[in-house]
C-alpha cells in the first residue's frame, strides 16, 4: 500500500505572484516534488483544488493588504500544521510597506479618487503581524534552491536552513569589486541576508536589499559607512526602507 504523502498548499495574498512563479519554474524538479508531496491547493497551477482539508505545509506569498487577505490567511492558518511565509512581502511587507506612515485613507483617495473610499485596501502588513508564522523564506522573489531545500528540510522534520551572513560575504566569495567602497554606489549588501549568491553585485548592480536584513544587522556601523560616502542619514533610512520597515530603530543621533 502506498504511504500517504504530506499535503501542501501554495497560496498568494496581495503580491505579484513572483514567488509562486519561482515554484512553477522548478521544471526539472516538479515531478520529483509531486512524487513526495501531495499538492492539494495551488490555484496558480490548477483550479479546482481542495480548499478545505488539513495541510501539513502551507506556503504563503504576498502581504496582507485587504480584509479578504486577512480572512484568507486566517483560513489557511487554521488548515496548516506549518505555515511558511515566502517572499519579502510576506516576511516584512515588501515594497508596498514603503507607504508606511502615510495617511492611508488620503493616499488611497489620491490614487483612486473618491471611489477609493469604498476600496478594501489596508496598509501592507507582514503575515506574522496577523497570524503565527512557523518559517520564512526571504527574497523578491524567493530563490528556487532555497524553496526546494526548505521542502526537503520540512519533510525531514527540520527547520529550513538559511544563511545568517550578509550578501557582502557571497560577493567577496565571487571576487566582485565592491560597488560601495570602490565606486561609492549605494549597496545594501552589508545589511542584507545572503542566499542569492550576490546576484546583483555580480553584474555590477548594487544590491537593493530584496532579501531583507541579516538577523543581527549592524545599522550603526552601516550608517557610518554610508554617511562617510556622502548620503545623509535621512536618505540612508529612506533607501533602507525600500523593502519594508527597518529591522530595528537606527540608534538615536544617527538617523536624526
Ligand atoms: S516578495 Fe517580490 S516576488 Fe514576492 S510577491 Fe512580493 S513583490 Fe512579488
Ligand atoms: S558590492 Fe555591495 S555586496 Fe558587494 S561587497 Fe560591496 S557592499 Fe557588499
Ligand atoms: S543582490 Fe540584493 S537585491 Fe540582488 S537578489 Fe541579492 S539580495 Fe536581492
Amino acid at each position: 500500500m502506498q504511504a500517504t504523502k504530506p499535503t501542501v498548499g501554495i497560496f498568494g495574498l496581495t503580491g505579484c505572484a513572483g514567488d509562486q512563479l519561482v515554484i512553477l519554474n522548478c521544471e526539472d524538479e516538479l515531478l520529483s516534488l509531486v512524487d513526495v508531496v501531495d499538492i492539494r491547493d495551488f490555484l496558480m497551477a490548477a483550479s479546482g483544488g481542495d480548499e478545505f482539508s488539513t495541510l501539513d505545509i502551507a506556503f504563503v506569498e504576498g502581504a496582507v493588504m485587504t480584509r479578504r487577505d486577512e480572512e484568507k490567511l486566517q483560513r489557511i492558518r487554521r488548515r496548516a500544521k506549518a505555515l511558511v511565509a515566502i517572499g519579502t512581502c510576506a516576511l516584512q511587507g515588501g515594497v508596498p510597506a514603503m507607504a508606511d506612515g502615510l495617511d492611508w485613507p488620503s493616499a488611497v483617495r489620491d490614487v483612486y479618487g473618491p471611489e477609493g473610499d469604498g476600496f478594501d485596501a489596508l496598509p501592507a502588513r507582514a503575515l506574522h503581524e496577523c497570524v503565527e508564522v512557523d518559517f520564512s523564506l526571504p527574497g523578491c522573489p524567493i530563490e528556487k534552491h532555497e524553496f526546494l531545500g526548505a521542502v526537503a528540510d520540512l519533510l525531514n522534520g527540520n527547520p529550513p536552513q538559511l544563511p545568517t551572513y550578509a550578501v557582502c560575504t557571497e560577493c567577496k566569495m565571487r571576487e566582485c569589486d565592491c560597488l560601495l567602497v570602490d565606486q561609492g554606489r549605494f549597496c545594501h549588501g552589508p545589511l542584507t541576508r545572503a542566499g542569492c549568491r550576490a546576484r546583483c553585485p555580480s553584474y555590477a548592480v548594487p544590491c537593493v536589499g530584496c532579501r531583507g536584513p541579516v538577523p543581527d544587522p549592524n545599522l550603526g556601523s552601516a550608517m557610518d559607512v554610508y554617511t562617510s560616502k556622502g548620503w545623509s542619514p535621512e536618505e540612508v533610512v529612506q533607501r533602507l526602507r525600500t523593502f519594508g520597515p527597518l529591522p530595528t530603530p537606527v540608534p538615536a543621533g544617527e538617523a536624526a
